[in-house]
């Protein structure tokens, strides 16, 4: 039978205020930065239908994580979220068993690796994967207390690149020089922009120099980018929706309030992973190589899109379906459900297959 959740928003200080109240419940007058779907412990999702349930139930209750592999967000970035990457399988089982026996500080949520994706809902901003070491280097060469940064990258050991960055003498100086050497290096304005952005913001912060070695990404509404485990990023401003494997291992560079931990980032990332970004347009499907999951944002859902979204919604894996705009109707062997915006349906691997109407737009993911 068909579950039916609400999410549970998430306050961080980056979020845009009342961002998601469209979809939380109304306005908080505070930043409302994410909105979470999924069975994570760290926030499971209120199970709205059936009816009847004891108050407070969610969806961890009812499944437990392995039963939920996915975890669903709708993100609203006002200003730019931490230089990050995501642990591997092994690393984050590994480290999560140390710290289970040992204590000590708690740098893991979980033991699950991370892979995301995200799909802009309007116009979104990344830095996400490598930027070209020409430009990085063009870019920090023209900052004084960078250049050790910059000689090293042109070596090509980005590790010790990053190092020397995050050593940098005169970090409030070397940060004000971000958008003057980016405009200086020859980088489209947008880019210039998305410095300024960075050193407007966070003037003070170790991780503001390592932004010069992302690449930058602009997905207009519809398209996406695949983040596997070890590639770094940090978005800089937009909606999205964001697709996940049931985990919160956020390995922090820079660029936050937040606790930062170097040297477990620096072991989190893959050298030789890449991100992938999929020009796509509402209705296209969005299947990433090896992604352990596949998304649809669909409007009116006819023609083409209705067969792309009954072969999401087949049975034998896991599937979620959110209304975004305006209500939908999901339906399966045992009836239908109505999903208001900001509610989504659960449909784990073995119900039925299911078909969804919807005049506006809904998000289909399916996985795991
Ligand atoms: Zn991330």
């Amino acid at each position: 039978m068909v579950t039916v959740v609400s999410g549970v928003v998430k306050d961080y200080g980056w979020g845009i205020v009342d961002g998601l109240a469209t979809w939380c419940g109304g306005s908080t007058a505070r930043p409302q930065a994410e909105l979470w779907f999924g069975a994570h412990p760290s926030a499971p999702s209120p199970v709205v239908f059936p009816a009847g349930l004891t108050a407070g139930t969610t969806l961890a209750d009812l499944f437990n994580d392995q039963g939920i592999p996915l975890l669903v967000k709708l993100l609203a970035a006002a200003q730019p979220l931490s230089v990050q990457v995501h642990p591997g399988a092994d690393l984050a089982r590994r480290r999560w068993s140390d710290q289970q026996a040992n204590g000590g500080p708690q740098i893991l949520a979980d033991g699950n690796e991370k892979t995301e994706l995200i799909v802009a809902l309007e116009a979104f901003e990344a830095f996400i994967g490598w930027r070209p070491n020409v430009e990085a280097v063009a870019l920090l060469s023209r900052i004084p207390s960078a250049a050790e940064g910059a000689e090293l990258l042109a070596t090509g050991d980005r590790i010790a690149a990053i190092r020397a960055l995050l050593a940098a003498e005169g970090l409030q100086e070397a940060v004000a020089l971000l958008p003057g050497a980016s405009r200086e290096a020859g980088l489209p304005a947008i880019e210039c922009a998305a410095y300024e952005t960075v050193a407007s913001t966070y003037p003070g912060d170790k991780g503001a120099l390592l932004t010069a070695l992302l690449a930058h990404v602009r997905l207009e509404v519809g398209s996406a980018a695949y983040v596997p485990a070890g590639v770094p990023h940090s978005y800089i401003r937009g909606l999205g929706l964001e697709v996940m494997t049931t985990s919160d291992n956020v390995l922090r560079l820079g660029l936050t309030p937040k606790p930062i931990f170097i040297e477990e980032a620096i072991e989190a990332l893959d050298l030789g992973a890449s991100p992938q970004v999929l020009r796509r347009r509402v209705g296209e499907v969005i299947a990433p190589t090896g992604a352990p999951f596949e998304a649809l944002l669909a409007r009116g859902l006819t023609g083409m899109q209705e067969q792309t979204a009954l072969s999401i919604l087949r049975q034998g894996r896991f599937r979620l379906c959110l209304a975004i705009e305006g209500a939908a109707t999901i339906t399966t062997d045992t009836g239908s459900v109505v999903l208001n915006p900001g509610t989504a349906a659960i449909l784990p691997h073995d119900d039925s297959a299911a078909r969804v109407a919807a005049p506006g737009l809904v998000a289909l993911v399916a996985g795991g």
